[in-house]
C-alpha cells in the first residue's frame, strides 16, 4: 500500500492574499482556481495549478491564528508541504506508531475539500507536514 502517496499541494504563508495572488498570477501565468476561507483555522486561503501541482497561498484572517504566527516568527515564505493520503486514519496511527507527534487527533475539515491532520515539525527535520484524504462528495 502506498502511504504518502505525492505531494498534494505546497502552503506558503502571506500576508497580503491580493497582493501575493497577483505576484503567483504572474508567477504561475496563471490565475487562482478558488478563494476559499476555513474560519476553524483563522485563514483565507487562495489555490493555484501548476500541471499537476498546486500551490495554497494562506492569509491570516485571525491576529493569534497558526499562519500569523508563523509570519511573526519567520516571515513569509513556505509553510508546509502536504501529501496526499487515501485513508487519514490509517496513515495517523502508522505516524504515531512510528513515533511521529501529531498536531491533531482526529482528522479536521481543512480547505479544499480534504480532511486534514498536521505532523509536528519537531518530527520531520522543521518541516510542518500536512495529511489530506480528499472527501468522497457521493458519502
Ligand atoms: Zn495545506
Amino acid at each position: 500500500m502506498e502511504h504518502l502517496k505525492h505531494i498534494e499541494h505546497i502552503g506558503i504563508a502571506v500576508k497580503d492574499l491580493q497582493a501575493a495572488e497577483d505576484i503567483y498570477t504572474r508567477l504561475l501565468g496563471v490565475a487562482p482556481y478558488k478563494r476559499e476561507e476555513v474560519a476553524s483555522e483563522g485563514v483565507v486561503t487562495s489555490f493555484f495549478r501548476s500541471g499537476p501541482n498546486k500551490i495554497e497561498l494562506l492569509e491570516s484572517s485571525d491576529p493569534e491564528g497558526p499562519i500569523a504566527r508563523a509570519i511573526a516568527k519567520r516571515g513569509e515564505g513556505i509553510h508546509h508541504i502536504a501529501f496526499a493520503v487515501d485513508d487519514i486514519r490509517a496513515e495517523m496511527d502508522r505516524l504515531r506508531t512510528e513515533g511521529f507527534t501529531l498536531l491533531n487527533e482526529e482528522p479536521k475539515r481543512g480547505a479544499d475539500n480534504k480532511l486534514v491532520c498536521f505532523v509536528h515539525p519537531k518530527s520531520a527535520n522543521g518541516v510542518l507536514v500536512e495529511l489530506c484524504q480528499e472527501i468522497d462528495r457521493s458519502a
